[in-house]
């Protein structure tokens, strides 16, 4: 990222006219948002709000569905559903979204006359006239961090909670690699604007229905283990369904925390949970522990992502996804 870039984006947040009469902002991140997703953009849509933007709306495609966890975060009043979206902002900004297939319908909304992207990921498509795209940061938030620092907008308690669920989630609770001196010191930050890390990440990461714990644990009963996958490092997978989701009356967003035990095997560099979508197709989640870069199997699927976490929308029967799964990772593509 350039400071061209990083002057870009400012003047674009500065050039605003704020109030009733003002300008209209359209914020937006990926279908099916993960907590970067919707801490990244909720986070800076309090600081545009805090800045006199009023004509404010943030958006994602798809079901207007939130994670029970995400439904408390500060800003989420600013949310809308995706129809209720402006159609004709002076400026559109993206938070996490990787290509402009993580959009939707509101890819339409890319004909604003100033798009602004921010994001983390390697194989960003810099789909706006203004990119803050770092792969080497490690969640957008890192991003909408610096952003705020340039325009001089200081972390209060409510934009930090926002940043340091998105923090926290993308970093795993802060155990990845991409957990650096500097994602710490954002951290430190955050918690310094007086936010409370143990409710939070209760809340995000250590609360569930007793369903999707029974679900669960029927998810992991059926994984499959095969060592001889990915050239001898192994890979396991399983699968849920719409059916399971239903008899243990639960939504579906709950099937998008099943890879973090199962990503634990020993045996298996690459973990795959295959979820059923509510359309019938399956969105397939990768991960590796290094050997294998999970990126390049996701993108030659149509999908995306980083080099250790990735996915990509399935079709056919869940044995068909792992198989296909399977073979590109034998076939000399990592
Ligand atoms: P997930 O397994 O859903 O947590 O996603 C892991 C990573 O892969 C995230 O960085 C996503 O942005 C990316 N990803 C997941 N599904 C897709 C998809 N269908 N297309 C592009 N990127 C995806
Ligand atoms: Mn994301
Ligand atoms: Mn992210």
């Amino acid at each position: 990222m350039t400071e061209t870039e990083w002057s870009a984006a400012v003047d674009a947040v500065r050039g605003l006219t704020p109030g009733p009469d003002g300008d209209e902002v359209q914020l937006i991140c990926h279908v099916n948002p993960d907590g970067d997703a919707l801490g990244s953009m909720l986070g800076f849509a309090l600081a545009l709000r805090e800045r006199g933007i009023t004509r404010l709306r943030a958006t994602f495609p798809g079901d207007f569905e939130l994670p029970t966890p995400y439904q408390d975060l500060p800003g989420v009043e600013l949310l809308v559903p995706e129809p209720e979206a402006f159609r004709a902002p002076a400026l559109v900004m993206t938070f996490d979204v990787a290509a402009e297939s993580r959009l939707g319908d509101l890819v339409a909304l890319l004909r604003a006359p100033c798009v602004v992207v921010l994001d983390h990921h390697a194989s960003n498509t810099r789909f706006g006239q203004v990119n803050l795209v770092d792969p080497r940061a490690a969640a957008t938030s890192v991003v909408v961090d610096g952003l705020l620092s340039r325009l001089g907008v200081p972390l209060d308690a409510a934009i930090a909670e926002c940043l340091y669920v998105a923090l926290a989630t993308d970093t795993g609770s802060f155990k990845f690699d991409m957990t650096t001196p500097e994602v710490h010191e954002l951290a430190a930050r955050l918690i310094a604007a007086g936010i409370s890390p143990g409710d939070i990440s209760r809340r995000i990461f250590d609360t569930r229905p007793f369903g999707a714990m029974k679900l669960a644990g029927e998810v992991i009963g059926r994984a499959t283990l095969d060592p001889t996958a990915a050239g001898g490092q192994g890979m396991v997978w399983t699968y849920a369904t719409q059916a399971d989701l239903a008899r243990h009356d639960q939504r579906p967003y709950v099937l998008d925390t099943l890879i973090d035990p199962v990503r634990g095997v020993a045996e298996a560099d690459v973990a795959v949970v295959i979820k059923e979508t509510p359309q019938g197709d399956w969105s397939v989640s990768l991960r590796s522990k290094g050997a294998v870069d999970v990126s390049r199997v996701a993108v030659s699927l149509g999908g995306g992502g980083h080099r250790l976490a990735a996915g990509f929308t399935g079709h056919g029967t869940p044995e068909e996804v792992a198989a296909t799964v399977k073979g590109l990772l034998a076939a000399n593509l990592i």
